[in-house]
């Protein structure tokens, strides 16, 4: 190894085992639901949890199970096979490693659990829509939606009723499922364990304001897997109190994620999860950490319309109000802001075919960041999870090219 390569040796961070063990319990645990007297809910990214714990229903997430395909590099195959059964090549390769999946089987964990029920939140997009009806239709299984309006400016009392009333039929569809009452005071809990999640993870995520900064995203991608798939657990709140502890520690040491961080940079869109190492070392490489980004910020975005006191209607807001579902003026704030909070010199965003409702407005995003703040950005094109659709030579070139730019810069 050079000293070059010393230099820049990554660090390794030790709660990866513990949140590789955990996941692993989790899916035993999902799998084996029926001999337990459980029962399993696939449930959307977005879509609000805390129900179905406090039901001790099992939530499972395709997203998650697909980020997992994806990372696995199996996303082509599975997504090769939705299209042969006649699912556009245009469609959300989540959901077409999912339904893929679903006929032939196998995959990073062997496949996801049968669902008893399927809990589908608009709040992350329209696609969701259909694909859980063909899903629900596949299993045969009944399928909860949860209608999220679009928030185009504010929030509105209207939408404020609206969505509150669906969280009752939501208990409503729970109770007659699992054949018992919903426990407000096990909700209660719930909710608090929630956001305290939310919470730690916001400071795990702000650990990222040290220099050098002692994560990248890349690490944020894969310690996401918590956040969403069991908030409202204790085992979530342990793990990320430990995290941010071993980030303090880091941090206090002046431990880089990239050991010799010169440029900061902040991601925009979903992780591309077949070429998450090879991003992190072309960056890496320019002595470039990308240390914050717009996706794992939205688990926590929602904190300040969260009252753990008064979880249950306080969510109706949390979950209407979130990243992707509210109009590209106010995208642009958060931008803004986290631009300014994370101290970062540029802009990568990942023009993700699949996911449309976070790809449309980034023209508009570039523009508007390249006037209020003058920074550089560059955008990489794929699909997240279908591995068939990138180019390691274009982005190369792309990121080189705009490295010399910061660097140009920041002379
Ligand atoms: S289109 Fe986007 S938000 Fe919707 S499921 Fe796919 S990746 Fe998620």
């Amino acid at each position: 190894m050079s000293d070059i390569d010393a230099g820049r040796e990554k660090k390794k961070l030790m709660s990866a085992k513990k949140m590789r063990d955990i996941m692993t319990t989790y899916y035993i645990e999902a799998k084996s639901a029926e001999q337990n007297g459980k029962k399993v809910a696939w449930i959307t990214s977005g879509g609000p949890v805390e129900p179905l714990i406090a039901m001790d229903v099992i939530p499972v997430y395709p997203e998650n199970h697909g980020a997992m395909i994806g990372a696995s590099k199996m996303g082509g195959e599975f997504c090769e096979k939705a299209e042969t059964l006649g699912y556009s090549i245009d469609l959300c390769s989540y959901a077409r490693a999912d339904i893929g999946c679903s006929i032939v089987g196998g995959g990073p964990v062997g496949g996801l659990p049968r669902p008893d029920m399927l809990i589908c939140c608009n709040n992350i997009c329209g696609t969701v829509m259909k694909w859980y009806e063909i899903q629900a239709r596949y299993y045969d299984v009944p399928l909860f939606i949860f209608d999220t309006p679009f928030c185009h400016a504010g929030y509105h009392d209207e939408v404020k009723t609206y969505v509150r009333r669906q969280i009752d039929e939501y208990i409503l569809f729970l109770e007659g499922l699992c054949g018992k009452s919903f426990d407000l005071d096990r909700m209660e809990e719930v909710g608090r364990l929630s956001v305290e999640a939310q919470k730690l993870w916001q400071a795990v995520l702000d650990t990222a304001r040290n220099r050098p900064s002692p994560m990248t995203c890349f690490d944020a991608f894969f310690f996401l897997a918590l956040i969403v798939t069991l908030r409202g657990t204790q085992v979530t709140v342990d793990f990320y109190r430990e995290l941010l502890a071993e980030m303090e520690e880091r941090a206090a040491a002046g431990i880089g994620a990239v050991p010799r961080e010169r440029y900061r940079l902040l991601w925009d869109n979903l992780p591309i999860w077949y070429r998450i190492k090879w991003l992190s070392d072309a960056f890496a490489s320019h002595d470039a950490s990308l240390v914050a980004d717009t996706y794992t910020s939205a688990w926590c975005g929602q904190l300040k319309y969260m009252d753990e006191n008064n979880f249950l209607d306080s969510m109706a807001e949390g979950y209407t109000r979130i990243y992707l579902n509210i109009g590209v003026d106010e995208m642009i704030a958060i931008i803004l802001e986290m631009i300014d909070r994370y101290d970062v010199d540029g802009f990568v965003m990942h023009s993700n075919r699949s996911c449309k409702p976070y790809s449309l407005g980034q023209y508009d995003i570039q523009r508007a960041v390249q006037r209020e703040r003058g920074l550089p950005s560059m955008i990489i094109e794929s699909h997240m999870v279908d591995d068939r659709s990138f180019s390691e030579s274009q982005a190369e070139t792309r990121i080189d090219a705009f490295m010399e730019v910061i660097k140009e810069r920041k002379k």
